[in-house]
């Protein structure tokens, strides 16, 4: 089955891909994952994305369209789960059709519920490898050297986006742009709701029960 998963920004949508990829052999596409690639490889549409990410808006719905109908066609048959996409009902629309042409659907699109104060003390205390990727968080899974990936040894930072006049903008954002989604996938019989306010293990029993 493929996938939707959404929720703010900190409520665990990269965690449990992840999972999800390692434990279940699915495909991760990630859109905030691919726009730091593109911008850590200085190409054309990583400058552009930049520009919106470091103010904590999202990028128009065209790049991301564009970059994950791409993704779309060179994914072969493997279930896949959206990370971060459709972050704006227009871009759910648009994903519905790239899947129809393609004789492909969505299986569930799942939102990760998590209050407020949970969210800003997840992406205040966020880190992040500079190289690998790795995801870290200051209180409840530093690394074991200060500022060292324990995977890479590379150095471990706080993204630019989750400095915390960002996240205020970021949460605005997902409010206005993307709680839509809910009702969107509500009335094509396809939402489900996950309380993600408890631990990543507990989160991804569910998940996997509702997949
Ligand atoms: P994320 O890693 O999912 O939190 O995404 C980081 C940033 O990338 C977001 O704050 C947006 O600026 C941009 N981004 C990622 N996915 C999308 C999307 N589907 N639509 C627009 N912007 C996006």
């Amino acid at each position: 089955m493929n996938i939707v998963l959404f929720g703010a920004p900190g409520a665990g949508k990269g965690t449990q891909s992840s999972l999800l990829v390692e434990k279940a052999g699915m495909f991760q596409i990630s859109t905030g994952d691919l726009f730091r690639t593109a911008i850590k490889n200085k190409t054309a549409l990583g400058i552009e994305a930049q520009k919106f990410m470091d103010k904590g808006a999202l990028v128009p719905d065209s790049i991301v369209i564009d970059m994950v109908d791409e993704v779309l066609s060179n994914i072969g048959n493997k279930n896949f789960i959206l990370d971060g996409f459709p972050r704006t009902v227009a871009q759910a629309e648009a994903l519905g059709k790239m899947l129809s042409l393609r004789n492909m659907e969505i299986g569930k699109a799942i939102f990760l519920e998590v209050p407020r104060e949970e969210l800003l003390v997840r992406l205040t205390g966020r880190r992040v490898c500079k190289s690998c990727g790795a995801v870290y968080h200051i209180q409840s899974k530093p690394t074991n050297v200060d500022a060292v990936c324990d995977l890479c040894g590379s150095e471990v930072v706080q993204r630019n986006d989750d400095k915390k006049d960002v996240i205020a903008t970021r949460l605005k954002t997902y409010e206005d742009n993307t709680l839509p989604l809910r009702s969107y996938y509500k009335g094509l019989g396809r939402y489900v709701e996950i309380d993600g306010n408890q631990s990543s293990e507990s989160v991804f029993d569910i998940l996997k029960s509702v997949i």
